[in-house]
């Protein structure tokens, strides 16, 4: 069962607020803090440092420990993963895949700077889908390795851990980092609502149509790799992306969004490890490394982008005490 931490009170005595105030620890006061006048609110928490709100290690670890998953990020290159498919994504399109439980994945840099835009599902219930704003929370803005992909509520769990990032960028001294779950995707709406014109190959309808022809392909059954999966999968089940390859962040003075030309390189890859049966879907963005603003102008170069997945050595997970991740635990009783 997932246990959140109980986090330390927000609430700050007058006599730490005292303190803070002879540190000179404090931005834009303005109600001096005296024995006969509280601070405001607004003084209150300007003057209280950021309180993190969910404590990582109170999550439930990873199965088979740190070890492993150090182990499996270095597992291509040590030759305990067979290669099992490769894919290539064309430019402004994206595909779906399967990857069954126990198996790695990559979205590798094979032609040029691009970003990817990246959905999964469980394979069995294409109601439970990554969840970009609450692994946000979890974990940080941008992700890298050791982070885990967890699902929405009410399964809650993770649908992936990530094992390898040849990037590694960190933050930059803007605040930038890369692989971000902050922003949603590129999509034909608002674009149409900035335009009034209809452009069919945003990431959103490039995830849709994978979407409707991984339906197919599984109806048709030509699927080559080990079927682990039943879905019919439609739009409304394309859902906010993990940003691969994309280097973003906000603005220090007016807090926007904004992009940087993506950092990756030829050969440049982020691995996975999928904790469940899942379906994957990557686009490749139009907007290519997004070194140019939404709409501002110019004409992106947009390259291809590879996908691998691989088959670990029989035992590597099993034998570290590794299994499939369960659905939350949580009773479901809301109260009632
Ligand atoms: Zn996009």
């Amino acid at each position: 069962m997932l246990k959140i931490a109980n986090h330390p009170s927000p609430l700050i005595t007058d006599q730490q607020i005292d303190m803070s105030d002879a540190n000179s620890n404090v931005h834009g006061t303005n109600n001096k803090n005296t024995n006969d006048a509280k601070p405001s609110r607004k003084d209150l928490a300007r003057q209280t440092k950021p309180i993190v709100c969910y404590a990582v290690e109170s999550l439930p670890p990873l199965k088979g420990g740190a070890a492993l998953y150090r182990t499996l990020g270095t597992a291509v290159a040590n030759n305990q993963a067979t290669l099992t498919q490769r894919l290539s994504i064309p430019p402004r399109s994206a595909l779906a895949w399967n990857v069954p439980a126990g198996h790695l994945w990559r979205i590798i840099c094979t032609h040029g700077p691009q970003v990817a835009d990246m959905n999964c599902w469980s394979a069995s219930n294409p109601n439970e889908h990554f969840y970009s704003s609450k692994t946000r929370q979890i974990h940080a803005t941008h992700l890298s390795t050791g982070d885990r992909l967890w699902s929405n509520m009410p399964y809650l769990r993770p649908l992936a851990t990530i094992t390898a990032d040849t990037i590694n960028y960190g933050f930059d001294e803007d605040g930038a980092g890369v692989h971000d779950v902050i922003g949603s995707r590129c999509d034909p709406y608002t674009h149409y609502l900035m335009t009034g014109t209809d452009y069919n190959y945003c990431c959103h309808s490039n995830l849709t149509r994978a979407a409707l022809s991984y339906n197919k392909k599984n109806r048709d059954n030509d699927d080559t790799t080990d079927n682990t999966s039943s879905i019919e999968l439609k739009e409304c089940h394309i859902h906010d992306v993990l940003n691969v390859f994309m280097c973003t962040g906000f603005t220090r003075d007016t807090h926007q969004y904004f992009t940087k030309p993506s950092p990756v390189d030829v050969g440049d890859y982020i691995e996975f490890v999928a904790e469940t049966d899942l379906v994957v879907s990557a686009s490749t963005c139009p907007q290519g490394d997004v070194s140019l603003a939404c709409g501002g102008g110019g004409e992106p170069i947009v390259y291809p982008l590879g996908v691998e997945i691989y088959k670990l050595e029989e035992g590597l997970l099993e034998g570290s005490g590794w299994s499939p991740s369960d659905v939350n635990g949580y009773s479901g009783n809301h109260g009632l």
